[in-house]
């Protein structure tokens, strides 16, 4: 029997078209899911090679632009794939933005940008699948937390730290109150990999700082988006239905290398 296998359930992906959900997408589909791919902005990144991937795997794929900050933008991909595929058993809330500002000019506009996007948005995409997760006894719902704000912190960068903290306490509630319907909720915390968001050199480390930080990565190396995509996987299946509420840390050990 072939381990962590999807078939037969269908995932919602955020942040779908690039770094860590569109190498999720693909995982996803290759353990035999369909899949509801959100992307954003609506001109921004290129969906169809996601969906290419997909169908190269043999599974079937839809497409939305989603702004997480909106409601309806986020129900009505969830009443898509219902009409599509009949339910959605997993969420991937994985859409993130980072943004570089010191306390002293992070505005009310400045915070409440990144928690709509890093925390109100997985709490919309939860609140909207959880329904068709109860019909179906089935559902997984997962977070893109960040070692930022729960392992350790990143300066300039408070907003993002508390969302991807707030994404925690996100879980750990729903893991109480859903897990009498064959529903779990648990977060994963990345540490570098390397996708767009961290090789933006404003915003993020850029492509210098990554591979700084790479030498003091224990693994050797830093992460790639497939390495995420893979313990979603696994947070997906049948057999991780006894891990629920937790916080996967998945950094090559960096965290625990100290800090020089
Ligand atoms: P990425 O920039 O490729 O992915 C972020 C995605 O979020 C993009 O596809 C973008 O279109 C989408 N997005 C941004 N604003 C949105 C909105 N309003 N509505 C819907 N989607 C929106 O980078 P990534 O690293 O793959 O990021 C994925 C997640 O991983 C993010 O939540 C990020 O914070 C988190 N993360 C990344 C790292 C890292 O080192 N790359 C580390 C820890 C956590």
């Amino acid at each position: 029997m072939l381990m962590f296998d999807l078939t037969g359930r269908v995932a919602l992906i955020t942040g779908a078209a690039s770094g860590i959900g569109a190498a999720t997408a693909r995982i996803f589909a290759e353990a035999g899911a369909d899949v509801a791919l959100a992307f954003y902005p609506p001109d921004g990144h290129d969906i169809r090679p996601v969906v290419a991937a997909v169908e190269a795997a043999g599974r079937r794929a839809i497409t939305a632009p989603v702004d997480v900050s909106s409601t309806a933008d986020v129900e009505g991909l969830v009443r898509a794939a219902e009409n599509e595929f009949g339910a959605v058993h997993i969420v991937v809330a994985n859409a993130g933005i980072a943004r570089t500002v010191s306390l002293a000019d992070l505005d009310d506009e400045a915070w409440n940008s990144v928690m709509e996007v890093d925390l109100h948005g997985a709490w919309r995409c939860f609140r909207a699948a959880i329904p068709s997760m109860q019909r179906e006894k089935y559902g997984r719902l997962l977070a893109t937390s960040s070692v930022a704000g729960t392992v350790s912190g990143w300066p300039e960068h408070s907003h993002y730290a508390a969302a991807k903290a707030g994404l925690v306490g996100l879980v750990k509630s729903l893991a109480v109150e859903f897990g009498g319907d064959g529903i779990t909720a648990n977060a994963v915390a990345p540490g570098v990999i390397r996708t767009p968001q961290s090789l933006d050199p404003v915003n993020s480390l850029g492509p210098a700082g990554v591979e700084a930080v790479a030498k003091k990565i224990p693994a050797g190396r830093v992460g790639e988006p497939c390495d995420i995509g893979y313990v979603y996987r696994f947070l997906a299946s049948q057999e991780a239905s006894y891990v629920n509420g937790q916080l996967l840390v998945v950094d090559g050990g960096r965290n625990l290398a100290g800090l020089d």
